[in-house]
Parts: structure tokens; sequence; C-alpha cells
């Protein structure tokens, strides 16, 4: 079906003057049948569907266009069904913005303007680079808008937010949201911040398509600014857990292989966390220890790039290069084509999910080890407060690949030579700070030296301590003894993720089943259409 609203087929020509001041049109609701149905023609039955019909205007040619608002079922009366296509009028009257418009319609149709399009990426395919926000974003917005926006606000008109008192309002609410002593369930200062920012995009749009003059949200504060997000929203509430380079080595020598080669990538290389995980082996290239990052993978979906400078080429030192060898012998999954760390659930077709490697292998580990609450971030944190130590901050900036790089430097490219020299300094700092015993101790095989090693559940997929003679031995070695006990886990993982969809699957069959034995007749919610009008 085309697409009625998108904002093109609705934009009159600009040539011809016939059309030029369109009256607004209010547009018809009425239930149709469906082929299900088998009633007569005025009576309505829940399968019926709520129908929206209005003009659209293409090439100068007034065209009727229909579309479907949802079953009876969703929406019982002609008022729930008229509050629901809210959007669909102001679709369709895009010249003429009505004062009585309300939140629930702008919403609406911010979702499926805006929101909608940047998420129609099937899970496991790959976002449109030139999408105006990233799947993982929009679905943040989306959930926020649900979740807080809609609940307090949705009956309010949009102009509403041109008077003070709703103002002042506003930033009630956003503060009753908060964490305090009186509310200690509430949300964190960042999580407010993030419904201010969401509502400010909101009200953008409003402000875009004419139905507010100016977005209350946005601008100085003390000058166009109508609604200040809480005093000190800005702030963390835990700073986020810090490694010393001998803390992440403790725990990258407790963990098996494959935790070890992400975790390993992570605290030399500080990639962002959904970079790691959108490596496939085809970016990496071992010899001349240089990687190149180029997509990142979130929520199911691959991503290009955060930005210019994030996609570039890397180099990598000994010590990643190493495990990385260890694990390209040791995965299945190891053709250029294959993702680095893939899912063995499902037969490498994605990455494994990486807050999932973090929770269930990494984090218990680290609080075995008395170590602070750790995550993907973490380890980015902690390389860059390292950094501060031994290079500078326009290094810094290469290092992380921040955005800001390229505009300072003129748009100029950091050759890989600027960056291995950088990057060296860096890492020398880091071996400094490791001692020479930690390096021995990490840069091969995880054998296990920690006198606590024992108690520890990972160290039944390790090797054995080993003296290795060479590097090429100790590495082969290590795959050899580190093969069948992953083969193990492998199996192991298969056949609990199985369970776990069999469970799923019994357990929303019993939803669906009690559903339909609780719901009542149908017939009883039968109604004509006279009775509604
Ligand atoms: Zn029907």
């Amino acid at each position: 079906m085309s697409s009625p609203n998108s904002p093109s087929s609705l934009v009159p020509p600009v040539s011809g003057t016939k059309n030029r001041h369109r009256r607004y049109q209010e547009g018809s609701l009425v239930p149709e049948r469906r082929k299900e149905c088998s009633h007569e023609r005025r009576t309505r039955c829940p399968h019926c569907v709520w129908v929206y019909r209005f003009f659209a205007y293409i090439d100068a040619k007034k065209i009727r266009r229909k579309k479907i608002v949802g079953t009876v079922e969703e929406f019982p009366t002609k008022d729930d069904a008229k509050r629901a296509c809210e959007h669909l009028r102001m679709s369709a009257n895009t010249e003429n913005p009505q004062r009585k418009t309300t939140i629930r319609g702008l919403i609406d149709l911010y979702i499926e303007r805006i929101v909608r399009p940047c998420m129609s990426v099937p899970l496991g395919g790959v976002q449109d680079p030139n999408a105006r926000m990233g799947y993982s974003c929009a679905n943040n917005y989306r959930g926020q808008i649900r979740r807080w926006i809609i609940p307090r606000w949705k009956d309010y008109l949009i102009s509403d937010f041109e008077r003070p008192e709703i103002w002042s309002a506003a930033e009630d609410w956003l503060s009753s949201l908060r964490r305090s002593p009186e509310n200690p369930t509430g949300l964190a200062p960042k999580t407010v911040r993030v419904i201010f920012a969401t509502m400010g995009q909101l009200m953008k749009f409003a402000v875009r398509w004419g139905y507010l003059s100016q977005n209350p949200f946005a601008g100085k504060q003390g000058g166009e600014r109508r609604i200040d997000p809480p005093r000190g929203s800005t702030k963390r509430l835990h700073k986020a857990a810090q490694l010393t380079p001998g803390q992440s080595f403790q725990l990258v020598s407790h963990l098996s292989l494959r935790e070890r080669a992400a975790v390993t990538f992570a605290a030399w290389l500080e990639p962002r966390g959904s970079e790691t995980f959108g490596l496939k082996w085809q970016d990496l290239d071992l010899t001349a220890a240089v990687v190149r990052f180029q997509r990142g993978f979130d929520l199911g979906r691959e991503t290009p790039g955060k930005t210019d400078p994030s996609n570039t080429d890397m180099p990598i030192p000994e010590e990643v290069v190493q495990v990385l060898r260890e694990w390209h012998a040791a995965t299945p999954y190891n053709r250029p084509g294959d993702w680095v760390f893939a899912s063995w659930v499902k037969k490498g077709k994605v990455p494994i999910g990486r807050y999932h490697l973090i929770r269930w292998y990494v984090q218990p580990i680290a609080k075995k080890l008395g170590l602070p609450h750790v995550t993907w971030y973490s380890f980015r944190h902690s390389l860059n407060a390292l950094a501060k130590e031994c290079i500078g901050k326009e290094e810094r900036q290469i290092m992380l690949r921040h955005g800001r790089t390229a505009t300072e430097e003129g748009y100029g490219v950091v050759s890989l030579e600027r960056k291995q020299e950088i990057a060296g300094r860096l890492w020398t700092r880091m071996r400094e700070r490791l001692g020479d015993d930690m390096i021995r101790f990490t840069n091969l095989l995880g054998g296990m030296t920690g006198d606590d090693s024992p108690e520890l559940e990972a160290d039944a997929n390790h090797s054995p301590a080993t003296e290795p003679s060479s590097d090429r031995t100790a590495v082969e070695c290590s795959v050899e003894q580190n093969r069948e006990p992953m083969l193990a886990r492998l199996e192991h993982e298969r056949r609990s993720a199985t369970a776990r969809k069999a469970w799923v699957t019994i357990r929303a069959n019993r939803v669906k089943k009690s559903a339909v034995t609780s719901r009542s007749d149908p017939i009883l919610t039968l109604r004509t259409n006279k009775e509604i009008a």
C-alpha cells in the first residue's frame, strides 16, 4: 500500500492558483467490514476496522485516500478511533495546522514520520547510513515517549505549551520524576535529562509543522528557553567503574578464551561497545597488526560507524594480536566474512550479545575478584584515564576516534604511522604500569598463576600453566588445550538456548490460552452504528 501520509504526497504543487488556499478537511471515519465478518452492513463486530478517508493532493489532482486506523476490538467507540487517527487528520491538513491538536496527535505523527522509518530495519539487517537517527536511538525515543510522556501529557493541547503555567507544570513534573529522599524509586538524573531531550525533540517538530510558535525546551537558559531541566540532572549518579591496568589484567587472566579476547581487545584499544562486536575477521589484519573499524552492531542490527573519524584504521598491540590469533584458531567461525565474536547459538549469523557476554561471563568473575562493577564502557574509560598521564588531548581524541578531531585538524586524515606512534607511547605506559611479570602472564595462554584461581569456575576452561618456550608453540598448544572444553561449552550454550526458546513458546501459549478463555463474548460488545451516532 502506498503511503498517503508521506509529506511529499501531501505537499501541493507550487504552480496553479486553484488550490492555493485549501480548506481544512475533517475527513471521515467509518467502520468497514472485513472478509471474516458475516453480519449485516450497518452493524459492526470486533473484526471490523475503522477506516479514515481523506483527500490527498498530488500533481494538482485531488485524490481519495484511505487508511486503516485499527480494529473495532482495539477502538470500541468512534471517539476512541477518532483520538487514534488524529495524526492522520494532521497529515491530511499539513497546510492548516489546527489550534485544537493534542499532544497525542503530535506524538503519533512524530512516531509515524520520524521514528518509524528509522526503525524499519529487520533483525540482522543493515541500517541505512542516511537515516535521521540510529535504530537504538529511535528505539530509546519511542520508549521514553510511551513510558513517560504519553501518560502525563497525551490529553493536553500542543498550544498549551505556549502558556507559562504549563511551563512550570512541566518543570515540576520533571523534578518529580527524579530520585530523591521523598521518591527513592525515582529515576536517575541522567534519565530525566533524556526525557527532557525527548520532549524537546517533540516540540521541535511541533514548531516545524506549525502547531507552536517556538520550542519552550530549546534555546539559552533565561533566554528563549522556557522550561529548564531539573538542577544537577547532568550529573552521573554512579561514576563509571575505572580499572587500573593491573586490575584489568587480573580480570582478563581469569576469563576463558572468548571473553578474554573481547576484554583484551576492549582494554587495549578503547573501542565503543558496539564496535567490538561489529568486527568481522576481514577487518583484522593480524600480520600488519591493524584493525579497521567500519561498523557497529547494536540491538540485533548492523549500524554504520558512529562518525567519520570513528571509521578508521587503528594499530593493535602485540598482546591483542596474540589473543586474537588464539581465538581465530579456536572458533568455528573464522572465515573472513564471519563475525569475530559470533554467536554460537545463532550459528554464527550474528555476533553474540555484548550485554549478555559481560553480564554472565565477565561480571560474576569481576565480583569474585573484588573488582568494581565493569561494563564495556569501563574499559574505554580506564584506558583514557591512563592516556591522560602520557599523551596530549588531541592525541587522546585520535585514540578514542572522537568526532571533533577531523574538524579541528582541518579534515586532515591522521596517518597510520602517527597513530602507531601515539598508541605506542600509550601502550608502553600501560606495560610499565603492569610490570614485567604481568605482561608475561597475560601475553600467552591465560596460564594460571593467581593464588585464588582454583576456586573460580571459569578456570575449568583454562589450560594449566605452562612455561612457553616460544610464542608460536605457546599459541599452538593453548589452542589444543582450549578446543575440547570450548566445544563442550558450545554444545552447552546451544542446548540451553534451545531450552530457553522452548520455555518462551510454552509460556506464550499458556498466556494465549488463558486470554481466550477469559475474554468476554465478542457478541456482547457488538453495537450498531445507530447507537453510536
Ligand atoms: Zn465485522
